[in-house]
């Protein structure tokens, strides 16, 4: 086969019409109605009875005839005589003469003669006469046969998608079995490497996410997944689960290869097999995209890079299901929001992946491709070609991913299980970016964060409020969070009893732009002088100084699997992994919150629980509150 080049790219208005005209026959099964759930109804149902088949009571208390009551007052009951008794499910008849009454269950059927029943809460039994304090009138917590459902009424509507409520109405009616349309929907994730998830990851490998992902979106659709697993990039081997799922299935999606690469050949098996409708749409991410026909089976290329997977799915597979099945899509919740930062685009159309919070929008992309980038995303704005820079304050269009629950608050900076405790009593969502002191910061001042978690030192040994007065911040405020204990994290094996002996050890060491990198470099400076040293030459001896692990509890994985001797952290995490700690310093894990949101029901809240006496005791070992905790900074 020849290499091919990418011809002209579709556009996305094409690319939409072109996937519109596409429409799959499905097939009709009959489920049973514990499986019925989210797949679409293929007939309009009809209720083949009564529901509730009999007139029956809805409250417990006492079958009359109305008549006998409409004297009865509170002052002057009047008196029945009690007959029976008449549980839920009875299956007896009775019968309620004048001057009578039968004790009747809720959900019982209403006996013969009579025609109301008295709640229980205006009676008094005694021991076989009845006295009723207040008269009911005819029908009076009674429903009546038919009155939820009525013989031959249409409950469903044909192409109906079935959740809980429309389980239970079929439930109700006594359908054990539903007519449900099937599309089978096949995915093939193509690349030599990808591993199946549970299983053990080689060298240069990553775990499969887009036939999960992808048959998630399919079934949220209402099709029916089949997922083929992993096909390495070998023209026969795709060749052949191509011919099998075609054979099998009603749509065939495939992931990766679709690029021109040397060795991304699924779009030429298409092309061989089908016919080719588009290679290409003009749109980021995910312009890799084939469209093609094998036999009467649409037959879809998605790009590997998983974010742009489900992007080009939502966008140019759903339909084809939707349509296909005829329902209108449902799961897809458009949200107006306004833009928290700007976004940059290269002045082409693109699907922009979005986290949502609290309404605000923010960028999630990393352009890297990565699979942080989709968990880190609520949804996508569609950026028109042409724009290159959207504002911050801009109202945009949100369209959300499934039904994602968008979180309270964006916390961005170090990582600490302190900050998971929060979350936990709060009982508010967080999105927390790992992603160290210094990216806090900036996140700050750009207005991305809502709270910076900040741990970093200066060279007085100042935590925090120097950076904010070095970089002129002044609509935030600085809230003082806790201490906790840092220091080098071994395995019981090793002899350290002093970061002096860490010299010549392979040590690990945070990323740079983390404040316990710098708390360490300002550690090692200490020591240095007390040698009569240069801190460079110091650090020069120190082996796996320039590693950069992105969590406390990435560095103690590093030292347990004993790829390394040391690293250097917070005592919570050594403690966690089961290692050895020997504490070096402490340092202040603070707070930076934007001014303007201090008086918000969220960080109201958020401050709160960092000042109760219940979030001190829950603290792990090693992290502790102190007089300064949850004080207010305001001028730096
Ligand atoms: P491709 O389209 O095959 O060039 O793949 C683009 C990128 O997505 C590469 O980095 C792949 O490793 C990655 N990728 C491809 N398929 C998958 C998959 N099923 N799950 C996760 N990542 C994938
Ligand atoms: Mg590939």
């Amino acid at each position: 086969m020849e290499r091919k080049e990418f011809r002209e790219l579709t556009s996305v208005e094409d690319a939409r019409e072109l996937v519109d005209s596409i429409r799959v026959q499905p097939e009709i099964t009959v489920l049973p109605i514990e499986e019925a759930a989210g797949h679409i109804i293929a007939e309009d149902m009809l209720s083949g009875l009564d529901v509730p088949a009999f007139n029956r009571s809805v409250k417990d208390g006492y079958a009359v005839r109305a008549k006998d009551t409409y004297q009865a007052s509170e002052p002057e009951p009047i008196e029945l005589k009690v007959t029976g008794a008449i549980p839920a499910g009875c299956e007896d008849s009775f019968f309620v003469g004048d001057g009578e009454a039968i004790e009747i269950s809720t959900g019982a059927p209403i006996p013969d003669g009579a025609d109301a029943v008295v709640m229980v809460e205006s009676t008094k039994q005694t021991s076989d006469s009845l006295l009723i304090y207040q008269p009911v009138h005819i029908n009076e917590n009674i429903m009546r046969a038919g009155t939820d459902i009525m013989k031959g009424e249409r409950i469903l509507r044909k192409n109906t998608r079935i959740g809980s409520r429309e389980i239970g109405v079929l439930a109700s009616i006594g359908m054990d079995k539903v007519p449900v349309k099937e599309l089978v929907v096949g995915i093939i994730s193509t690349g030599s490497e990808l591993i199946r998830p549970g299983e053990k990851l080689g060298i240069s490998k990553i775990y499969d996410a887009n036939s999960y992902a992808i048959g998630a979106a399919i079934e949220e659709c209402g099709g029916t997944p089949r997922i083929y697993g992993i096909v390495r990039d070998d023209e026969k081997l795709m060749e052949e689960a191509l011919d099998i799922a075609i054979a099998e299935c009603d749509i065939v999606l495939t992931s990766g290869s679709t690029s021109a690469g040397a060795g991304d050949i699924m779009y030429m098996i298409i092309e061989e097999k089908g016919e080719t409708l588009t290679h290409g749409i003009a749109i980021k991410p995910g312009k890799p995209v084939v469209i093609g026909m094998v036999g009467n089976v649409p037959t879809i290329g998605l790009p590997g890079n998983p974010t742009s997977a489900l992007s080009i799915f939502n966008e140019f597979v759903a339909p084809i299901i939707y349509n296909s099945l005829g329902v209108k899509p449902s799961f897809r919740t458009k949200v107006t929001a306004v833009m928290g930062t700007g976004i940059r685009s290269g002045g082409r159309e693109e699907l922009f992946p979005v986290g949502v919070v609290r309404g605000k929008v923010y960028p999630a992309d990393k352009t890297s491709g990565a699979i942080t980038t989709l968990s880190d995303a609520d949804g996508i704005i569609e950026i028109r070609a042409h724009t290159e820079y959207i504002e911050p304050g801009a109202v945009v269009e949100v369209t959300m991913f499934g039904n994602v629950r968008s979180p309270d608050l964006m916390l961005v900076g170090g990582q600490c299980p302190g900050v998971d405790l929060l979350e936990e009593m709060t009982g508010l969502t967080f999105r927390t970016l790992n992603m160290g002191s210094s990216a806090g910061f900036t996140a700050i001042s750009s207005g991305t964060a809502d709270i910076a978690c900040v741990n970093m030192v200066d060279s007085d040994g100042n935590y925090n409020s120097s950076v904010l007065k070095r970089m002129n911040l002044d609509n935030v405020v600085l809230v003082k969070g806790y201490r906790r204990e840092q220091g080098l994290i071994f395995s019981p094996d090793n002899h350290i009893y002093g970061l002096e002996d860490v010299i010549n050890l392979q040590l690990i060491n945070r990323n740079r732009g983390s404040g316990t990198r710098a708390l360490l470099d300002r550690e090692i400076g200490l020591l240095a002088e007390g040698k009569g040293l240069s801190k460079t030459e110091m650090i020069k001896s120190l082996k796996g100084y320039n590693s950069g692990s992105k969590t406390h509890r990435s560095v103690c994985d590093a030292v347990k699997s004993g790829k390394v001797d040391v690293g250097f952290g917070i005592r919570a995490a050594a403690e966690e992994a089961g290692l050895e700690f020997i504490p070096l310093a402490e340092d202040e894990f603070d707070f930076v919150i934007r001014k303007d949101l201090l008086q918000i029901d969220e960080i109201q809240n958020f401050l709160a629980v960092l000042r109760s006496e219940e979030f001190s005791k829950r603290l792990p070992a090693g992290i502790s509150t102190y007089e300064m905790t949850g004080s207010i900074i305001s001028s730096f």
